[in-house]
This record gives C-alpha cells, structure tokens and sequence, in this order.
C-alpha cells in the first residue's frame, strides 16, 4: 500500500489558528502533577463533566445484559502504558461498556479487539487480548490516552466537555519526556492533540494541516503527528479501516520514533 498519503512539515510561521482549536484560556487549568501516576489518580477522582459523570453511573447501574456480573469502572478511564513511551496514542473517550466497565483503554469491546492485536503484531503490546485490568498486558514503548476520559452519551463528547478535559492531555504530554510520535486515532483525537500542541507553543498555527488517515506531520521541534482513523466497529466493520492499513500506522510510528 502506498504510505503517508500526506507527509507535511508543520511551520511556526503559518497564520492564525482557526476558531475550532480550543486556545489556552478555554481550557480550566490544573495543578501541574510530578508523575504520571499522579496524574492518573487525579483524573480518576475527576468530576469535570456532570453530564459524563451522569451517564458512566447510569451505564453502571443498568449494564448490558452480557456484563450484568461485572462491577463497572464507571469512572474516568486513566491512560495506560509505558511511561517512556516514544509513541503516544490519543483516542476519542471510553466505550460505554468497554473500558468504561473495565477500567482501562480500548479493553473489552469491538475497538479494542481490533487495536491490540495490531499492537502485538508490531511489538508494542505483550499479548493480543485486553480484556481486563488484570489480564497481565503490558505495553512497551506506547502510551494510550484519549481527548476524554469518560464515556459521553452518544460517544460524542460536547465542546465544551472536551475543553474541560484538555488540560489532562496538557499535563500529560508534559511529563512525557520521550514522546516522539503521537498517533491520532479519529478526527477528534487529532484535534484535541493539536490543541493541546497549539496551548504549549510546540505549535503556533494549525493552517493547512488537515486529518486523512495516514497523514503525518513534523512539528518544529522535530516531534510528529500520525493520523489514522478510529478503530471503530463503524470503520472496521465497513471495511474503511483493514488490519493492514492500521497496522502500517504502527509501523510507520515506530519508524519516526526512531528518526
Ligand atoms: S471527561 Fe475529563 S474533564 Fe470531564 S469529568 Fe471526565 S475526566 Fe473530568
């Protein structure tokens, strides 16, 4: 398959961002953290979003007939991974009763089922299957976050509960000291990253920098940006994503990585 579609040198020099990127001021801000753990059990106890907060506990209350024996996570999912990953992953939110039950990313629904195996075949994830917490994966090299961190009604977050949440990613990315490549998995989560590069001055303009499936970019401090679509049933099921064209994403990140 051809591979990138785009390959793009982001600029300092371009114009004025536009009005979609959520600036700095929009975004509450949070105590900076000193690790990652921290961050994460901060962002447990978050309480950001009444409406995501709402609908995890109405989703763990009435569980789906199949998971009525689990104990739902029903909070917000925190990231997972290795902590001197080169290459991060930023998804879109929890499914509702996948990691949103489980407690961890892209673990234990159709998404997840797509992702890891992909992840085992290009020697980021330790085994296959995610299927709970405690299933004994690790990843290695990667960290897997998201543009939200609670499940949202409809799985579409509003702006306003993505702007509360971008200063999770804002901390995050900082203590990411090895971060190379951020893989954007889905239109919002390519987004939420250039936000969040456009709020710490890694970027200063997102102007002509759009989001097709295999497109990267170098921002000028030398670090990358990796688009693919989500792997949703939507895009996986329809055939818009194949395995082959997901894992040559994960290949490609391990080579930027490296560059
Ligand atoms: S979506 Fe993010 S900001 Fe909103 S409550 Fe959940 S963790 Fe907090």
């Amino acid at each position: 398959m051809r591979f990138p579609l785009y390959n793009r040198f982001m600029t300092r020099s371009d114009s004025t961002a536009p009005a979609s990127v959520a600036p700095a001021s929009v975004a509450p801000a949070i105590a900076p953290a000193n690790s990652l753990d921290e961050l994460n059990h901060r962002i447990i106890a978050c309480e950001r979003c009444p409406r995501m907060r709402q609908h995890c506990a109405a989703i763990a209350r009435e569980r789906r007939r199949q998971w009525r024996d689990w104990e739902y996570w029903a909070r917000p999912v925190p990231s997972f991974g290795d902590p001197s990953a080169r290459v991060v992953v930023v998804g879109l939110a929890p499914g509702a009763h996948g990691s949103n039950r489980t407690g961890r990313p892209f673990t234990g629904d159709g998404s997840g089922d797509f992702l890891y195996p992909v992840l085992f075949d290009t020697g980021f994830a330790s085994q296959p299957e995610s299927t709970r917490r405690d299933d004994g994966l690790a990843l290695a090299d990667m960290w897997i976050t998201a543009a939200a961190r609670c499940a949202p009604p409809g799985n579409k977050p509003t702006t306003a509960e993505l702007n509360n949440c971008a200063p999770w990613l804002d901390r995050e990315f900082a203590l990411l000291a090895r971060m190379r490549v951020v893989v954007c998995l889905g239109r919002i989560g390519f987004d939420a990253v250039l936000s969040a590069f456009l709020r710490s001055g890694a970027l200063t303009s997102r102007t002509g920098i759009t989001f097709a499936h295999g497109a990267e970019y170098r921002l000028p401090d030398g670090r990358f940006v990796l688009a693919s679509y989500h792997p949703s049933l939507q895009n996986t099921n329809t055939g818009r994503l194949t395995k082959i064209m997901f894992r040559a994403i994960f290949e490609r990140a391990r080579q930027l990585a490296a560059a």
